[in-house]
């Protein structure tokens, strides 16, 4: 019988000492899983040290590895979609070169799928590196993204992932250009199962990702997933005009109709902030209303497929 064919794609970006070291650690799952064939593809993002020439050494010895450039740093996500694109295994499986997804757990992620799972997360329960601000950052993006997104990530689901072939196709049609690969793969569905990590400390190098580059991906994701933020001015602008127009009504006939029967004095500055409010109010809605034809030109835009086949019988 043939063997299965695992792609595994390693996205990095100036990470020549931690190159060997991810393929020590993946050799060692090798001869732990050796009813597999494996493909090793490394994703050069546009390194400006000697990455180049670490994955050429490998690939010098050994024919599994393989190595896509690219012409200058293009990110994380893109690096991974080429991956994906170029793998040609029955699974692909997904992981940081800087060791913080333990290659060791690899045959966890293996085993789940033999037992059916489509695809299969890894979730970090601990991370040693983490800085103050991104692991503040990182609790209140996913507080934010589990009430406004329709295909939220949930805490501490990582991009350490394996993914069955026929997601494989499946993401290959998702034509979106600004991507995040963990909320594409959780929007095309399939079954999935988890599998908990501790990641250690980063041994060589920084962090690729800024606090910046963090914040910008999390606002992506934020307006990719969810119309909520847009909608919100829609329906505070419902509300303000709606009870500026009763308080409106009440002052006019208490002044006008009733000649101040009440005595509550509105002054005309007051009944000018009245009606200056229900005035925003109505400008909030029409943008609220704005909001939902925008709302269709994204999804659109966004051109992702109307649905994803798991599998066709009698075709
Ligand atoms: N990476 C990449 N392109 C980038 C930034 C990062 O390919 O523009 C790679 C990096 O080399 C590493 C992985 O993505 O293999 C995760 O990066 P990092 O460790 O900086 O992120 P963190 O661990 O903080 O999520
Ligand atoms: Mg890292």
């Amino acid at each position: 019988m043939k063997k299965k064919l695992i792609s595994i794609i390693i996205p990095l970006l100036n990470e020549e000492k931690n190159i060997p070291l991810v393929y020590d650690a993946l050799r060692e799952v090798w001869v732990k899983l050796p009813t597999y064939e494996y493909e090793f593809i490394f994703v050069n993002d546009g390194s400006t040290d000697h990455s180049a020439l670490a994955i050429a050494a490998l690939a010098a010895k050994d024919k599994a590895v393989k190595c896509i450039e690219f012409s200058r740093n293009f990110g994380k996500e893109m690096a991974t979609t080429a991956g994906i694109e170029a793998a040609t295994g029955d699974a692909v499986m997904m992981l940081d070169a800087d060791l913080q997804h333990p290659p060791l757990r690899i045959p966890d992620f293996v085993s789940r799928w033999e037992r059916g799972a489509e695809v299969v997360v890894g979730m970090r329960t601990h991370n040693a590196s983490d800085r103050m601000v991104t692991r503040v950052g990182s609790k209140i993006f996913h507080a934010i993204s589990g009430l406004i997104s329709e295909t939220s990530i949930n805490k501490g689901e990582t991009d350490f992932r394996l993914i069955d072939r026929v997601v494989v196709n499946a993401f290959k049609q998702l034509p979106e250009r600004e991507r995040m690969t963990r909320s594409l793969i959780n929007w095309l569905g399939f079954k999935k199962e988890f599998v908990e990590f501790e990641a250690p400390a980063r041994l060589h190098g920084d962090a690729k990702y800024s606090t910046s580059k963090l914040i910008h991906l999390a606002l992506y994701s934020f307006v990719s997933n969810s119309l909520l933020p847009l909608r919100l001015a829609g329906w505070l602008g419902l509300c303000i005009t709606f009870l500026s127009g009763l308080l409106g009504i009440a002052v006019f006939l208490e002044r006008y109709i009733f000649n101040d029967a009440f005595s509550w004095h509105v002054s005309g500055s007051a009944q000018l902030a009245i009606i200056n409010v229900f005035l925003i109010g109505i400008v909030l809605m029409a943008l609220g209303i704005i909001a939902l034809y925008i709302g269709k030109i994204h999804g659109e835009v966004a051109g992702r497929p109307l649905y994803v086949v798991r599998k066709r019988m009698n075709f």
